[in-house]
């Protein structure tokens, strides 16, 4: 993906129990680090998190992000993160209301909406989901600081010009990328969308 022109690499950790598939985890992350430089931006959808934060810290992870769902100390596992020397991030649920980050805020470096809910790539995304995009621009600005707003799961380039007119800056893109045969282009058409 790094040749590709991506940023980031977003990887979906799923526990098929906090959601109803299962993916990888620390070890797939740790094989993997040695061949890529981009910043590895690893979403949790795995509860409890907590016992696991360490294993993914040491596998490579740049960014570590959890559901508030996951439980059950939001502050705790943010501070946590922090602390093993990675940026903390929140995912907010399609249901999730943006005040689950009121007294979080400050303590972290990314906030993700779910454009879908989590479990399974290739859907559409919620167009439901464009005001709480931009209540949380608003959220970030008022904060100061430097918070990455990323929108994850049905990201396309057809709905990349609402994302990011609603105010989001980092797009996790799926299917639109790896569904296609050549990436650089897929990953060059989400750039031009988003201006
Ligand atoms: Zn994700």
């Amino acid at each position: 993906m790094q040749d590709a022109g991506a940023d980031w690499l977003h990887l979906d950790v799923m526990d098929g129990h906090f959601v109803p598939n299962l993916t990888f985890g620390p070890a797939l992350i740790k094989a993997l680090r040695p061949h890529c430089r981009l910043p590895f931006d690893v979403h949790l959808m795995i509860a409890p998190a907590d016992p696991y934060l360490a294993a993914f810290a040491e596998a490579g992870a740049d960014h570590i992000l959890v559901h508030p769902e996951s439980g059950p100390h939001l502050h705790r596992s943010l501070q946590s993160i922090r602390a093993l020397g990675c940026r903390p991030g929140v995912v907010l649920n399609p249901a999730t209301p943006i005040d689950a980050l009121a007294w979080v805020i400050d303590l972290i470096d990314v906030v993700l909406v779910m454009g879908v809910n989590p479990g399974f790539g290739g859907q559409h995304f919620l167009t439901g989901q464009l005001p709480k995009i931009s209540a949380l621009r608003a959220m970030i600005g008022a904060t100061g600081r430097p918070i990455r707003l990323a929108v994850d799961g049905g990201v396309s380039a057809e709905t990349t010009p609402d994302i990011v007119a609603a105010g989001a800056d980092v797009l996790i893109a799926g299917s639109a990328v790896f569904g296609r045969p050549d990436y650089a282009a897929a990953v060059a058409a989400l750039r031009a969308a988003a201006r």
